[in-house]
């Protein structure tokens, strides 16, 4: 049977610009996001929140949110395919101060051209300079 679908937002991934560098996948925690042929894809529209923590590592600017038609998000089934990956989490630092994302919040974010982690504390005095 085939799942109910509802216009909602949803990563988007232009495929001509994707170089396939996999930056995308790890931020993804629910799992929609995978490399195919080179070449990022979300897998599974469910297990895709619309949240966009993938849209600020992308270093070519590929990954957006669009509205489309697509199956709810299905918090269980991201969980279940939490699950059945386990804890694959690379290590992400804070670019100004190294902080870890263990003792703090990490923000994706672009930096004079570059997609970049920045920590909590770090985050307000690169808005306001
Ligand atoms: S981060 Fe961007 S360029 Fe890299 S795989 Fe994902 S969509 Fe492609």
């Amino acid at each position: 049977m085939k799942a109910r679908t509802m216009k909602r937002k949803i990563v988007k991934i232009n495929e001509d610009l994707c170089n396939g560098c996999g930056a995308c996948v790890t931020p993804c925690a629910e799992g929609a996001i995978q490399l195919v042929g080179g070449k990022a894809k979300v897998v599974r529209d469910e297990l895709c929140d619309g949240a966009g923590f993938c849209l600020g590592v992308c270093p070519t600017g590929a990954l957006t949110i669009e509205e489309r038609e697509a199956p709810a998000f299905d918090p269980q089934a991201a969980h279940a395919e939490q699950a059945r990956r386990g804890k694959r989490l690379l290590a992400e630092a804070c670019f100004r101060c190294g902080t870890g994302e263990e003792e703090a919040v990490l923000f994706p974010c672009r930096h004079q051209g570059k997609s970049q982690w920045v920590c909590v504390r770090c985050l307000p005095p690169l808005i306001h300079g």
